[in-house]
């Protein structure tokens, strides 16, 4: 277990910055989370954690060790990539004792920690097969039991899930969060899957353009987002937006409902809207509809359970609402969070 941190680091490629300037502090044995659309830097993030890519300028420390100009077996780190990186022409068994081979570790020990490491991912009956007599999720459990057999006190996890399909992506996400709960391995974990990132994460930091927007817990990002990127990145739908009075107003769509659902005794802010389209996702509903005044033509989406069983019709008009403080404020120039105006 180490921490992991970063200091005002920076990656130009071609004059570009494709990290700019990232301060970030992982705990010892935590599994932070980089989020963020394509392109905005996180696989160059944990590559220079990694020590596969030079940094332009800026510090990486580990454990409190300044590892910057280190090369990548100096830092005590386990990678596992999207691609998985297994050696197709050795068996399962040579791929996993590979780190230790390396590292000139005895017959037997090697024997040993094989093992474990296989029955801790369920392949021990896989060890004579090589990667292409694999399915994908195999291949996966593969690269993590090299990963974790050498004991390294940092992982770096990029897309490991991705090539997985939805139902084995979830018993995947499932096992890999109880190893490292189980380890307590200190591990930062690349994503662009935003169910993933707050599934797994006990912190996700919310990248665009190479800087994080937001460092948080899943909780703070979805209900307090620093900025309207945050806002509207996490959350499928976004958050709503609705100009109201100079400010931006923000609110999740499970929190705009029918006025009859809502507690009276709560602040209300009315939302009288035209529906204009209907989605039946079976536990919900998404309710499309257009604001009447003083916000004509706004756009918003209202999640309804499916346990709100009012019949409502596109087309129609409707008394909605939510309560005042599920209201999230944010500068209309900036984008950035304020609190809400007196
Ligand atoms: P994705 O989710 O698509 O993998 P990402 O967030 O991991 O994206 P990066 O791969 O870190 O993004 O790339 C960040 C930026 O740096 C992109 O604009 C990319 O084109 C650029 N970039 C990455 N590697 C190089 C390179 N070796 N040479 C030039 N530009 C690069």
């Amino acid at each position: 277990m180490a921490t992991v941190e970063t200091r005002e680091l920076v990656k130009r490629f071609d004059g570009a910055a494709a990290v700019d300037r990232i301060d970030l502090a992982v705990r010892e044995g935590e599994f932070l989370v980089l989020l963020g659309p394509s392109g905005c830097g996180k696989t160059t993030l944990l590559r220079m954690l990694a020590g596969l890519e030079t940094p332009t300028s800026g510090d990486i420390l580990i454990g409190g060790r300044v590892v910057t100009r280190l090369p990548p077996r100096a830092r005590d780190i386990a990678m596992v990539f999207q691609s998985y990186a297994l050696y197709p022409h050795l068996s399962v068994y040579r791929n996993i004792a590979f780190p230790l081979k390396a590292a000139g570790m005895s017959k037997r020990e090697t024997e040993e920690k094989v093992a474990r490491a296989a029955a801790m991912f369920g392949i021990g009956h896989l060890l004579a097969r090589k990667p292409r007599q694999l399915s994908g999720g195999e291949r996966q459990r593969v690269a993590l039991a090299r990963a974790v057999v050498r004991n390294p006190v940092v992982f770096l996890l990029d897309e490991p899930l991705s090539n997985l399909d939805a139902k084995l992506r979830t018993s995947a996400r499932e096992e890999l969060q109880q190893f490292q709960r189980g380890l307590g391995t200190t591990t930062v974990y690349v994503t662009h899957d935003q169910i993933e990132a707050m599934g797994l994460g006990d912190r996700i930091a919310v990248l665009d353009h190479g800087r994080v927007h937001q460092l948080g817990t899943p909780a703070a990002v979805y209900h307090d987002p620093a900025d309207i990127f945050v806002a509207t990145f996490i959350g499928s739908p976004p958050m709503n937006l609705v100009r109201t009075d100079g400010v931006l107003c923000g609110f999740r769509p499970e929190h705009l409902l029918p006025l009859s659902c809502i507690d009276p005794a709560e602040a209300l802010a009315p939302m009288p809207m035209t529906v204009t389209r209907i989605e039946n996702l079976g536990a919900d509903r998404l309710v499309y509809a257009t604001l009447g005044a003083p916000n004509p033509e706004t756009k918003v989406i209202s999640r309804l359970p499916s346990t709100i069983d009012l019949p409502i019709e596109s087309g129609r008009r409707y008394e909605f609402a939510l309560c005042r403080r599920n209201f999230r404020y944010f500068d209309p120039q900036t984008g950035v969070a304020r609190p809400a105006p007196s």
